[in-house]
Order: C-alpha cells, then sequence, then structure tokens
C-alpha cells in the first residue's frame, strides 16, 4: 500500500495558493505553545491563522491554565507576515473523562490517543464550518509520538461529516521536531515532559 506524503500534499496545496495570489484563512488546533512554534512559524508565511486552544484532555487545571498563557505569550512575540488570532475553547474535562472510559490503562499511542485526537478535532472542524475557515488542521503532529497518518484520517473525515477541508499535515517532516525545540528555547518556552492527560501523567 501507498503510503501518502501529507508534507508533499502540503507543499502542492501552499504552491498553488501563492500562484494564485490568495491568502486562505486556516483554522489551526493547537496543544500547546512549543508544538505551535515551528508550526506558526512556517504556516503563518502562507495563512491568515486562527489558533484554538481546545484541550479538555490536560490535567491538571494549574497545568491547562499555564499552557493557554505559554501559547498565548507566544502568539504575541512570534514576528509574522500575516496576523494570528486566537481563541481559547471551552476546558469541558467532562467530555474527555467520558471519552476515554474503559481505555484509562491503554498506553500512550493507541486507542484512547486517537479518540482524544478525534475529540479535539471534531470541535476544531465544528468551528472551522461555522467560522467559513478555508481550512483546519492541528499542529498534533509535529510531535514523533503521534500518528500522522491516523491524524490526517481522522481530519478529513470530520471534514467530510461537517463541510469544511482539512490541511494535510505532518508537521514533524523537514525538521519540524526539532525546529519546534531550537524555537522553544529561543522564546524560554515552558516545555512539558508528558503528553497532557492524568493517565499519560502516571506512566511518567
Ligand atoms: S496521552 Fe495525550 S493524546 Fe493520549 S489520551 Fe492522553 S492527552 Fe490524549
Amino acid at each position: 500500500m501507498n503510503q501518502r506524503n501529507y508534507q508533499k500534499e502540503l507543499d502542492k496545496l501552499i504552491e498553488s495558493q501563492v500562484s494564485s495570489g490568495r491568502v486562505p484563512t486556516l483554522l489551526l488546533h493547537s496543544c500547546c505553545a512549543p508544538c505551535s512554534s515551528y508550526t506558526l512559524e512556517y504556516l503563518s508565511q502562507y495563512f491568515k491563522i486562527t489558533v484554538f486552544y481546545y484541550n479538555p484532555n490536560i490535567y491538571p487545571e494549574t497545568e491547562y491554565h499555564k499552557r493557554v498563557q505559554e501559547q498565548q505569550q507566544f502568539i504575541e512575540r512570534l514576528p509574522v507576515k500575516h496576523p494570528v488570532a486566537f481563541i481559547e475553547g471551552n476546558y469541558d474535562t467532562d467530555r474527555f473523562y467520558e471519552m476515554a472510559r474503559g481505555m484509562e490503562q491503554l498506553p500512550e499511542g493507541g486507542e484512547r490517543c486517537f479518540k482524544c485526537y478525534e475529540l479535539r478535532l471534531r470541535e476544531a472542524a465544528i468551528l472551522a464550518a461555522e467560522g467559513s475557515f478555508d481550512y483546519f488542521t492541528t499542529t498534533l503532529s509535529i510531535s514523533p509520538l503521534k500518528n500522522a497518518a491516523k491524524l490526517n484520517e481522522i481530519g478529513e473525515r470530520l471534514a467530510a461529516e461537517y463541510k469544511t477541508v482539512y490541511l494535510p499535515s505532518d508537521f514533524k517532516k523537514r525538521n519540524g521536531y526539532k525546529r519546534s525545540v531550537e524555537l522553544s528555547e529561543e522564546y524560554g518556552m515552558y516545555r512539558q515532559n508528558y503528553c497532557g492527560c492524568v493517565f499519560s501523567l502516571r506512566t511518567e
């Protein structure tokens, strides 16, 4: 089976937007400031971005607020070609625990995580459709621990369901992850050492 190259697909899409002189709008779901760093540096050259911070998976609440603050500060400080806006979603943790029920003991990277991607991407897809964004996507694929094929599959399924468009992406390509580590150091960013939920905290 041929594996898709999401970076190449994104290159093609950007190339055609640039040649048409268009700067499309993008709703970018972000999991945290460090993961958004390279993604924003890269995509803000070609898109008008709204960062959507929707992560009800994060535990504890103090950690959630710390990550939101770090995200906002990074957006304010990053020099960009096109404007970057910010929207914070609801911190509705009940939805996350309801979704994770029965999968609490699964290791990171398994079914619970796929459902966790979907929970967050669904909210982004709904907002992208309601706000008539040209595209939506997520920073999540920058992490070597996240499954880019799954993220794109879920994103495209939700795009079809809500009649919007998912931007194909695998931000760990082209040294994206390495660049995010460099930017985090450059900006003195807080880099958490666990994915986010109480279950990932336990496995540390
Ligand atoms: S480990 Fe990360 S992706 Fe998996 S369920 Fe927890 S927060 Fe979500």
